[in-house]
């Protein structure tokens, strides 16, 4: 037999223990003003924080700041982690995500695995910007974007078709594709260098999944206005030569970007699998919320990503992750900070008088 409560009496009871418990238990420990202007992203933002600075300096919404500082990346051909010349999927296909998000509204918008289209941040600041929805995927992100006014075009650069090309060709030794120690003749790029794995760029970091190099790199940007209204995004074309259809952490609200109005906004770059399990960028900004500081939540949720890496071939001899994440935190008061789980991570920084890149404190060493 079903016993129906009376509606009244429900609900007074929620609002009873909402009131009491969980709201009581999320308010903010420690209110933020807003203080000086800052922005931060991953280290290959350096050009990005300038002119995200200078766009909220001349009176730009932080968030379109951030899409517009992170559009120089985008437009990059020689950053392959990013939009234009982005490295492809394992069909050889350049496939981006991206996520926005408005502090004082707290609206968010995000495409993921657009094809065709070079600035995908700005699709999804049109997304947040336009639509009642959060998320616009494949066809019918790039359908919403060519409506607008979007360019298609080709996104795969010879360089980057030429990186997957060798990836493929190496894949596997018993193939009728000859690896690169079995070529007759050595390879050469169009320049007539000879081909050697990709070099790393800033923000760009090298993964290597049985045997084989993946690499993963991204730009996220985070922004605080003289007023204490924040915003960031997050653009990447994610793991290189992935499974057709894998979205990462960085169109995902909550795991590679995260804005709260009145605390701050986070963002992660790196193993992007690793990010979404702990909702890292959510983490990061309940943690400056509690009173940490920029980097301590970077650092916390660095720490609770290895503490739930459980898989063997995810880590090293001495039990720590294998892999690396950067996370980069941006205070309502305008402090930054970063942290990295290995060494290598870097950030970049604007204020109003001073930009820069600095080294992010690592986990482990
Ligand atoms: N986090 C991105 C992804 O997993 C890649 C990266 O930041 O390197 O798609």
């Amino acid at each position: 037999m079903t016993t129906h409560l009376p509606r009244r009496s429900f609900l007074g009871v929620s609002a009873a223990t909402l009131a009491g418990t969980a709201l009581g238990a999320s308010a903010p420990r420690m209110p933020l003003r807003a203080g000086a202007p800052a922005v931060i992203a991953s280290g290959n933002g350096l050009a990005a924080v300038r002119e995200a600075m200078a766009r909220m300096q001349a009176g730009a919404d932080p968030v379109v700041a951030a899409v517009r500082g992170v559009q120089i990346v985008e437009d990059d051909p020689d950053d392959m982690s990013v939009g234009y010349g982005g490295l492809p999927n394992e069909d050889g296909v350049v496939q981006l995500d991206a996520s926005v998000m408005h502090g004082p509204t707290h609206k968010a918008g995000a495409v993921a695995c657009i094809e065709n289209i070079k600035n995908p941040a700005s699709v999804a600041l049109e997304v947040m910007r336009r639509t009642d929805h959060v998320m616009l995927v494949g066809e019918g992100a790039k359908r919403f974007a060519l409506d607008l006014g979007f360019k298609e075009e080709n996104l795969l650069t010879e360089r980057a078709r030429r990186a997957w090309l060798r990836w493929r060709d190496n894949l596997n030794p018993g193939d009728d594709r000859l690896d690169d120690d079995q070529l007759v003749i050595p390879a050469e790029d169009a320049d007539g260098q000879p081909i050697g794995l990709l070099h790393q760029q800033p923000g760009m970091h090298v993964e290597w999944i049985n045997g084989v190099p993946y690499t993963t790199g991204t730009i996220h940007l985070g922004a605080v206005n003289a007023s204490g209204d924040v915003g960031a995004c997050t653009t990447t074309s994610g793991l290189s030569y992935k499974i057709p259809g894998r979205v990462g952490d960085s169109p995902i609200i909550g795991a590679g970007m995260y804005v709260d109005n009145a605390v701050g906004s986070a963002g992660a770059t790196g193993r992007g699998e690793a990010v979404i399990q702990s909702c890292g960028s959510f983490l990061a900004v309940r943690k400056m919320e509690e009173g940490m500081t920029p980097e301590e939540a970077c650092l916390f949720v660095l720490r609770h990503i290895a503490d739930r890496t459980k898989r063997r071939d995810l880590l090293d001899a001495n039990g720590r992750p294998n892999f690396n994440v950067t996370m980069y935190a941006l205070r309502k008061d305008g402090m930054v900070g970063s942290a990295c789980m290995l060494p290598g991570g870097s950030y970049a920084f604007a204020t109003a008088h001073e930009s820069g890149v600095k080294r992010a404190p690592s986990l482990f060493s």
